[in-house]
Order: structure tokens, then C-alpha cells, then sequence
């Protein structure tokens, strides 16, 4: 029987010319929860992680970021993983967080949003973030954790809040 063949073109593991940040594209399982994990730019860990924390690496790029709530690695590259003690700032989506941070740019907390939703019944976080993010602009590769825009995560910290009665 006659079977089609494919033509698949070869890959090139190299990173392609041009490509200036060095962080590997699409998601890693973390070593611990096996969650898929999104990678950091290099900044992200040069900024956040402690002083002694960065003493055991020389090389912060290629670092993924683990975002599952009840995991305790917060960074991890192959076998290296960095948690929470390693971080200077509280990283607001594990578990027990306090403050839950979830815009670092401007300090919008799941605290706050909760609180704004139990009282009035709405929330301006998202509001005020983009017109924020508009001017002065915001520095999410540095102060983020995740090295990434909020605006996703503050968008399902309302939809999940207990105080938020709005049905979305
Ligand atoms: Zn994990």
C-alpha cells in the first residue's frame, strides 16, 4: 500500500540571528508539580532574586517561571530551581501569599481587589493598570515575577474574587 511521506524540514536548535533576549520559546513542565512553566527573560531573575540567591549561578538566563499556587519553586532551569526564600518580593500567586501581589507595577493585590469588589461591587484595577501602563508605563520584566504583563492575571483575580456579584 502506497503511504504518503511527509515532508518535515530539519530544525535548528540554535537560537534564531537576531534574537537579543535569549529566552527559549514555548512552556517546560516544572520539575516539582509538572505544570507547564513559562520561560523569564534573563532580567526578570537578575532583578528579583536575591543577592545570595544569585551567588549559585553565574548564567540567569533560561530560567522558567512556575506559577502553580501550591508548588514552592518559583524559578527553575533543568535541576537548578530557586523558591520563595530566593525572591525578594512575595510572589502573590502562591499559596498564602501575603500581599497577594498581582500587579507589581502599580501594587494592585487580590487584598485590594477583593475589598473594592466586597464594598462597591466593581473594581477599577483593570482600568487604572492600562491607563497606567499608557503613561507612566509600567516595568513588568523587572518587578513582575513572572517577568510577564498582569493584565490576564488581575482579569482572573475579579472573575474569581468572592466579593465580585458581577457575572462576567
Ligand atoms: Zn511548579
Amino acid at each position: 500500500m502506497f503511504q504518503a511521506v511527509k515532508f518535515v524540514p530539519a530544525r535548528s536548535n540554535e537560537a534564531p540571528t537576531g534574537c537579543l533576549t535569549n529566552v527559549p520559546k514555548g512552556k517546560v513542565p516544572c520539575p516539582r508539580c509538572g505544570k507547564p512553566a513559562k520561560s523569564v527573560p534573563e532580567k526578570t531573575p537578575a532583578h528579583l532574586l536575591t543577592e545570595k540567591a544569585k551567588t549559585q549561578t553565574a548564567d540567569l538566563s533560561g530560567f522558567y517561571f512556575c506559577k502553580t499556587p501550591a508548588c514552592n519553586v518559583v524559578y527553575f532551569r533543568g535541576d537548578k530551581v530557586f523558591e520563595q526564600k530566593d525572591v525578594s518580593v512575595t510572589v502573590g500567586c502562591k499559596k498564602g501569599a501575603a500581599p497577594a501581589t498581582v500587579c507589581y507595577c502599580f501594587g494592585w493585590t487580590k487584598e485590594k481587589i477583593a475589598e473594592q469588589l466586597e464594598r462597591t461591587g466593581k473594581t477599577d484595577a483593570l482600568d487604572d493598570i492600562r491607563a497606567k501602563m499608557k503613561d507612566p508605563g509600567c516595568s513588568c520584566v523587572t518587578l513582575n515575577p513572572s517577568g510577564s504583563c498582569c493584565l490576564g492575571d488581575v482579569a482572573a483575580v475579579i472573575i474569581t474574587a468572592p466579593g465580585n456579584y458581577l457575572h462576567h
